[in-house]
């Protein structure tokens, strides 16, 4: 090994903490829960994706112990040699089914769903069209599938149009690609136009549903459902790392999609598979989905009362459409300090700056869930009217 060999990155490290944008992730020491515990400290929690609360749900847990006893903790190999399980095949069928698909592949993580099979489906000679705030995942999908990317901006679906018009040449494939909520604005992708303009183009289109399964559309069934374009969108991405509360990704579409993700979908091909706990817990998660509608309800209940709230103090919420809620501060150091006295408050939000999102509108992201009360929620907006005061952003 040289002798410093990697000191650069020190470098580099230095240059973002002077920035003031070098992570230091807080740790949770209890179940991630509406109110939990994070570095010592009990907070509302307004930080994670659990949307519907299942992370640490009884039935869950037990789902996941009952399969670890039975099948063990790990799976001991990739998919396509001997770790292909059968609570795997079964979890794909329940999959296919609440997305209304053929058929359904479960990758580990919804990053790699993405990034793979974006990577799998285009070569070089084709265009990726992809929205300018979608996820990271669909960017690096993009860029190993060595295809040309356009970008449009933000739910422009007249500018996705145009990008498919002027790249359109014979034989080369073009993919139109959306979030379907985006991640940091809460807002909800203008489905029904995107697929108008894939349609006329003759292009693929896919939605990366992260935000939006267990969250949009009947029992949470994703923005295909929520818009009522059913068998018009080629291919929808999942993740059970969100609302189904577990860990991994999806892609449901036509079988012959998936046995081409079986071939040539790298991450599913080359890393080992989901253990069986996290599997058993997943197909847990989609039978209290269908059993209990009420837990999307209560969740949009409780984003309504807590938007709504949020409104009445004057605060600036963007364009958020969903549970996804920003609280616009503006400058980074302004968001950094919002983030700083609401977790002095004994509410976790954690600030949102450049290159996350655009410089000038750094942010706290609060995100609710179901299991959050009014009294949480209550107690919440008090600390963001009294800080809200103290900033000047109210
Ligand atoms: N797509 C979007 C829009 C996301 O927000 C995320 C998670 N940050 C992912 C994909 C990746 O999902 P996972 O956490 O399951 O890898």
């Amino acid at each position: 090994m040289a002798e410093g060999s990697l000191d650069y990155l020190k470098e580099h490290l230095d240059e973002l903490e002077r920035a003031g944008t070098a992570l230091h992730p807080r740790t949770l020491e209890s179940a991630q829960h509406a109110r939990a515990r994070f570095d010592g400290r009990d907070v509302i929690n307004l930080a994670s994706n659990n949307y519907l609360g299942l992370a640490a749900h009884p039935r869950m847990k037990e789902a996941a112990a009952r399969a670890a006893a039975e099948f063990g903790a790990g799976s001991g190999a990739v998919r396509t040699i001997a770790g292909t399980m059968s609570l795997h095949t079964e979890l794909e069928r329940r999959f296919a089914a609440f997305k209304g698909a053929d058929a359904a592949i479960m990758f580990q993580a919804g990053f790699t769903a993405n990034s793979g099979t974006v990577a799998a489906i285009l070569t070089k000679e084709d265009v990726i069209v992809s929205d300018q705030l979608n996820h990271a995942s669909i960017i690096d999908g993009a860029r190993l599938s060595k295809a040309e990317i356009k970008v449009f901006p933000h739910k422009d679906a007249a500018a996705a149009d145009a990008l498919l018009e002027e790249s359109k040449a014979p034989g080369r494939h073009q993919l139109l690609i959306t979030d379907g909520v985006f991640s940091m604005d809460g807002d909800i992708a203008p489905l029904p136009a995107l697929v108008e303009v894939a349609e006329k183009h003759g292009a693929v289109m896919m939605i990366d549903d992260a935000h939006a399964s267990g969250v949009l559309g009947k029992n949470g069934r994703g923005t295909v459902e929520h818009f009522g374009v059913h068998g018009r969108v080629d291919i929808q991405v999942g993740t059970l790392s969100k609302a189904i509360g577990v860990l991994g990704g999806f892609i449901a579409g036509p079988q012959h999609l998936i046995d081409w993700l079986v071939n040539r979908g790298r991450p599913f091909l080359f890393s080992t598979s989901a253990p069986p706990a996290v599997a058993a817990a997943c197909i847990e998660a989609l039978n209290i989905l269908e059993e209990s509608p009420e837990l999307v309800e209560r969740l949009w209940d409780r984003t309504r009362f807590f938007k709504q709230g949020l409104t009445e103090l004057g605060f600036d919420t963007g364009q958020s459409e969903t549970p996804i809620t920003p609280v616009i501060a503006g400058e980074e150091t302004k968001a950094v300090e919002l983030s700083r006295l609401l977790w002095e408050e004994g509410v976790f939000t954690p600030a949102i700056v450049f290159p996350t999102v655009a410089k000038g509108s750094a942010r706290v992201r609060t995100i609710v869930t179901a299991e959050h009360t009014e009294d949480d929620l209550k107690e919440a907006l008090e600390a963001f009217e009294r800080v809200g005061r103290k900033l000047g952003l109210i």
